[in-house]
Protein backbone atom coordinates (compact mmCIF):
# COMPACT_ATOMS: atom_id res chain seq x y z
CA UNK A 1 0.00 0.00 0.00
CA UNK A 2 1.42 3.27 -0.77
CA UNK A 3 1.85 5.68 2.10
CA UNK A 4 1.58 8.82 -0.32
CA UNK A 5 -0.94 11.13 0.44
CA UNK A 6 -2.27 14.16 -1.32
CA UNK A 7 -1.74 17.91 0.85
CA UNK A 8 -5.57 18.25 0.74
CA UNK A 9 -6.42 15.16 2.58
CA UNK A 10 -3.77 15.57 5.17
CA UNK A 11 -5.16 18.52 5.68
CA UNK A 12 -8.35 17.55 6.07
CA UNK A 13 -7.31 14.86 8.83
CA UNK A 14 -4.76 17.61 10.67
CA UNK A 15 -7.88 20.32 10.55
CA UNK A 16 -10.53 17.43 12.03
CA UNK A 17 -7.77 15.76 14.61
CA UNK A 18 -6.86 19.83 15.77
CA UNK A 19 -10.95 20.17 16.21
CA UNK A 20 -10.83 16.72 18.49
CA UNK A 21 -8.06 17.78 20.22
CA UNK A 22 -9.33 21.00 21.02
CA UNK A 23 -12.73 19.21 22.53
CA UNK A 24 -10.46 17.58 25.16
CA UNK A 25 -8.03 18.08 27.31
CA UNK A 26 -4.36 17.47 27.59
CA UNK A 27 -4.74 14.31 29.89
CA UNK A 28 -6.39 12.07 27.90
CA UNK A 29 -4.97 9.82 25.21
CA UNK A 30 -6.70 10.55 21.96
CA UNK A 31 -6.64 6.99 19.52
CA UNK A 32 -6.96 8.10 15.83
CA UNK A 33 -9.02 4.90 14.54
CA UNK A 34 -7.68 4.16 11.20
CA UNK A 35 -9.67 0.84 10.35
CA UNK A 36 -10.47 0.32 6.85
CA UNK A 37 -8.42 3.31 6.44
CA UNK A 38 -4.98 3.30 3.93
CA UNK A 39 -1.75 3.74 5.47
CA UNK A 40 -1.48 6.95 3.58
CA UNK A 41 -4.36 8.39 5.82
CA UNK A 42 -2.14 7.08 9.00
CA UNK A 43 1.09 8.67 7.88
CA UNK A 44 -0.87 12.28 7.12
CA UNK A 45 -1.78 12.22 10.61
CA UNK A 46 1.57 10.96 11.88
CA UNK A 47 3.53 13.22 9.96
CA UNK A 48 1.23 16.57 9.29
CA UNK A 49 -0.36 16.42 12.84
CA UNK A 50 2.18 14.41 15.29
CA UNK A 51 -0.30 11.57 15.75
CA UNK A 52 1.25 8.83 17.30
CA UNK A 53 -1.79 6.35 18.50
CA UNK A 54 -4.01 4.44 16.15
CA UNK A 55 -6.37 1.74 16.76
CA UNK A 56 -7.26 -0.78 14.16
CA UNK A 57 -9.67 -4.07 14.71
CA UNK A 58 -7.84 -6.32 12.15
CA UNK A 59 -4.58 -8.53 12.04
CA UNK A 60 -4.63 -9.24 8.89
CA UNK A 61 -6.08 -7.74 5.11
CA UNK A 62 -4.98 -4.15 5.68
CA UNK A 63 -4.67 -4.71 9.00
CA UNK A 64 -2.51 -4.19 12.14
CA UNK A 65 0.27 -6.55 10.56
CA UNK A 66 0.81 -5.03 7.12
CA UNK A 67 0.13 -1.04 8.77
CA UNK A 68 2.96 -2.10 11.32
CA UNK A 69 5.39 -3.04 8.79
CA UNK A 70 5.23 0.08 6.37
CA UNK A 71 4.24 2.53 8.73
CA UNK A 72 6.72 4.38 11.19
CA UNK A 73 7.93 2.52 14.23
CA UNK A 74 7.38 5.56 16.76
CA UNK A 75 3.56 4.63 16.21
CA UNK A 76 1.88 3.18 18.89
CA UNK A 77 -0.76 0.60 17.91
CA UNK A 78 -3.87 0.05 19.73
CA UNK A 79 -5.78 -3.65 19.02
CA UNK A 80 -9.22 -2.75 19.27
CA UNK A 81 -10.87 -5.76 17.22
CA UNK A 82 -12.38 -8.82 18.50
CA UNK A 83 -9.29 -11.20 19.10
CA UNK A 84 -9.20 -14.76 17.49
CA UNK A 85 -6.31 -17.25 19.12
CA UNK A 86 -4.57 -17.79 15.79
CA UNK A 87 -3.93 -13.99 15.50
CA UNK A 88 -2.28 -13.59 18.94
CA UNK A 89 1.41 -14.61 17.94
CA UNK A 90 1.29 -12.61 14.97
CA UNK A 91 -0.09 -9.45 17.16
CA UNK A 92 2.37 -10.37 19.79
CA UNK A 93 5.47 -9.99 17.36
CA UNK A 94 4.48 -6.50 16.54
CA UNK A 95 7.21 -4.66 18.63
CA UNK A 96 5.23 -1.24 18.79
CA UNK A 97 1.71 -2.57 18.97
CA UNK A 98 1.09 -0.35 22.76
CA UNK A 99 -1.63 -2.47 23.92
CA UNK A 100 -4.90 -4.93 23.04
CA UNK A 101 -7.53 -2.87 24.32
CA UNK A 102 -9.67 -6.24 24.04
CA UNK A 103 -9.31 -8.98 26.14
CA UNK A 104 -13.17 -10.50 27.08
CA UNK A 105 -11.64 -13.61 29.21
CA UNK A 106 -9.24 -15.24 31.14
CA UNK A 107 -8.73 -17.90 28.60
CA UNK A 108 -7.77 -14.94 25.79
CA UNK A 109 -5.44 -13.69 28.41
CA UNK A 110 -3.40 -16.78 28.71
CA UNK A 111 -3.44 -17.69 25.08
CA UNK A 112 -1.76 -14.10 24.46
CA UNK A 113 0.63 -14.28 27.07
CA UNK A 114 1.80 -17.40 25.99
CA UNK A 115 2.03 -15.68 22.28
CA UNK A 116 4.35 -12.70 23.79
CA UNK A 117 6.34 -15.95 25.52
CA UNK A 118 6.47 -17.73 22.11
CA UNK A 119 7.49 -14.43 20.13
CA UNK A 120 9.81 -13.17 23.17
CA UNK A 121 8.43 -10.46 23.49
CA UNK A 122 11.12 -7.80 25.18
CA UNK A 123 8.27 -5.60 27.42
CA UNK A 124 5.23 -6.71 29.03
CA UNK A 125 2.04 -6.33 26.60
CA UNK A 126 -0.37 -3.63 28.01
CA UNK A 127 -3.98 -5.16 27.89
CA UNK A 128 -7.32 -3.50 29.23
CA UNK A 129 -10.10 -5.79 29.84
CA UNK A 130 -13.18 -4.89 27.75
CA UNK A 131 -16.26 -5.45 29.85
CA UNK A 132 -19.73 -5.05 28.23
CA UNK A 133 -21.50 -2.52 30.65
CA UNK A 134 -24.54 -1.79 28.69
CA UNK A 135 -25.69 -5.21 28.87
CA UNK A 136 -26.20 -5.86 24.94
CA UNK A 137 -26.17 -9.35 23.57
CA UNK A 138 -24.43 -8.08 20.30
CA UNK A 139 -21.11 -6.18 22.50
CA UNK A 140 -18.33 -8.00 23.00
CA UNK A 141 -16.80 -7.68 26.11
CA UNK A 142 -17.14 -9.91 29.93
CA UNK A 143 -19.79 -8.83 32.41
CA UNK A 144 -18.83 -6.37 34.99
CA UNK A 145 -19.11 -9.19 37.41
CA UNK A 146 -16.43 -10.94 36.03
CA UNK A 147 -13.67 -8.34 35.89
CA UNK A 148 -12.38 -9.09 39.14
CA UNK A 149 -11.34 -12.52 38.71
CA UNK A 150 -10.26 -11.99 35.19
CA UNK A 151 -7.71 -9.15 36.94
CA UNK A 152 -6.57 -11.31 39.26
CA UNK A 153 -6.13 -14.25 36.67
CA UNK A 154 -3.98 -11.99 34.44
CA UNK A 155 -1.61 -10.21 37.45
CA UNK A 156 -1.17 -13.97 39.03
CA UNK A 157 -0.92 -15.93 35.90
CA UNK A 158 0.11 -13.70 32.35
CA UNK A 159 3.46 -12.79 33.39
CA UNK A 160 3.77 -11.30 29.77
CA UNK A 161 0.90 -8.97 29.94
CA UNK A 162 0.18 -5.77 31.96
CA UNK A 163 -3.15 -5.02 33.06
CA UNK A 164 -3.20 -0.93 32.44
CA UNK A 165 -6.88 -0.58 32.82
CA UNK A 166 -10.75 -1.16 31.49
CA UNK A 167 -12.55 -0.75 28.03
CA UNK A 168 -16.21 -0.33 26.99
CA UNK A 169 -17.97 0.67 24.18
CA UNK A 170 -21.15 2.85 25.75
CA UNK A 171 -24.36 1.90 23.93
CA UNK A 172 -25.65 3.83 21.05
CA UNK A 173 -28.72 5.21 22.68
CA UNK A 174 -28.24 5.17 26.41
CA UNK A 175 -30.58 5.88 28.69
CA UNK A 176 -28.95 8.83 30.73
CA UNK A 177 -29.07 9.03 34.47
CA UNK A 178 -28.68 13.40 35.42
CA UNK A 179 -26.74 13.94 31.97
CA UNK A 180 -23.98 10.86 32.34
CA UNK A 181 -24.34 7.52 30.68
CA UNK A 182 -24.10 4.94 32.79
CA UNK A 183 -21.94 2.82 31.00
CA UNK A 184 -19.01 5.26 31.95
CA UNK A 185 -19.71 5.17 35.23
CA UNK A 186 -19.93 1.31 35.90
CA UNK A 187 -16.22 1.30 37.07
CA UNK A 188 -16.22 0.03 40.10
CA UNK A 189 -15.15 2.13 43.26
CA UNK A 190 -12.13 -0.81 44.51
CA UNK A 191 -10.80 -0.85 40.77
CA UNK A 192 -7.06 0.07 41.12
CA UNK A 193 -6.36 -0.35 37.70
CA UNK A 194 -4.92 2.65 35.86
CA UNK A 195 -7.22 3.47 32.78
CA UNK A 196 -10.69 3.92 32.13
CA UNK A 197 -11.37 3.85 28.25
CA UNK A 198 -14.84 4.72 26.73
CA UNK A 199 -15.90 6.99 24.28
CA UNK A 200 -15.93 7.08 20.20
CA UNK A 201 -16.83 9.96 17.56
CA UNK A 202 -20.31 9.88 18.69
CA UNK A 203 -19.59 10.27 22.71
CA UNK A 204 -16.41 11.33 23.25
CA UNK A 205 -16.97 14.57 25.08
CA UNK A 206 -19.17 13.12 28.01
CA UNK A 207 -16.49 9.74 28.16
CA UNK A 208 -14.20 12.58 29.09
CA UNK A 209 -16.29 14.80 30.97
CA UNK A 210 -17.18 10.82 33.09
CA UNK A 211 -13.19 10.68 33.50
CA UNK A 212 -12.18 8.64 30.29
CA UNK A 213 -8.47 8.40 29.78
CA UNK A 214 -8.48 6.90 26.36
CA UNK A 215 -10.83 7.96 23.58
CA UNK A 216 -11.19 6.30 20.48
CA UNK A 217 -12.33 8.09 17.78
CA UNK A 218 -12.34 6.93 13.78
CA UNK A 219 -15.19 8.90 11.48
CA UNK A 220 -14.87 12.08 13.04
CA UNK A 221 -11.29 12.15 12.18
CA UNK A 222 -10.87 9.93 8.73
CA UNK A 223 -14.53 9.97 7.42
CA UNK A 224 -17.19 7.50 7.18
CA UNK A 225 -16.27 3.87 6.57
CA UNK A 226 -17.59 1.17 4.44
CA UNK A 227 -20.03 -0.73 6.23
CA UNK A 228 -18.18 -3.84 8.09
CA UNK A 229 -17.86 -6.80 5.95
CA UNK A 230 -17.15 -10.60 7.85
CA UNK A 231 -14.64 -12.24 8.09
CA UNK A 232 -11.45 -10.18 6.70
CA UNK A 233 -10.07 -10.77 10.26
C1 LIG B 1 -14.54 1.61 15.08
C2 LIG B 1 -14.29 1.71 16.52
C3 LIG B 1 -14.15 2.97 17.14
C4 LIG B 1 -14.26 4.29 16.41
O1 LIG B 1 -15.58 4.55 16.11
P1 LIG B 1 -16.05 5.96 15.50
O2 LIG B 1 -17.51 5.99 15.74
O3 LIG B 1 -15.70 5.92 14.06
O4 LIG B 1 -15.31 7.01 16.22
C5 LIG B 1 -13.90 2.97 18.50
N1 LIG B 1 -13.80 1.84 19.21
C6 LIG B 1 -13.93 0.62 18.65
C7 LIG B 1 -13.81 -0.60 19.50
C8 LIG B 1 -14.19 0.52 17.29
O5 LIG B 1 -14.32 -0.70 16.74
Amino acid sequence: MSLHYTLDRAQEIADKLADVRARMDEVARLVAVSKYKPSSDVMAAYEKAGQLHFGENYVRVQGLEEKSKELPKEIQWHFIGSLQSNKCKILAAIPNLFVVETIDSAKKASTLDKACAAVARIQPLNIFLQVNTSGEESKSGMLPSEVLQVAQHVVAKCPHLKLAGLMTIGSPNPDLENGENPDFKARSKDDNTDEWNHGMSDDFERALQQGSTNIRVGSTIFGSRPPPTKSTA
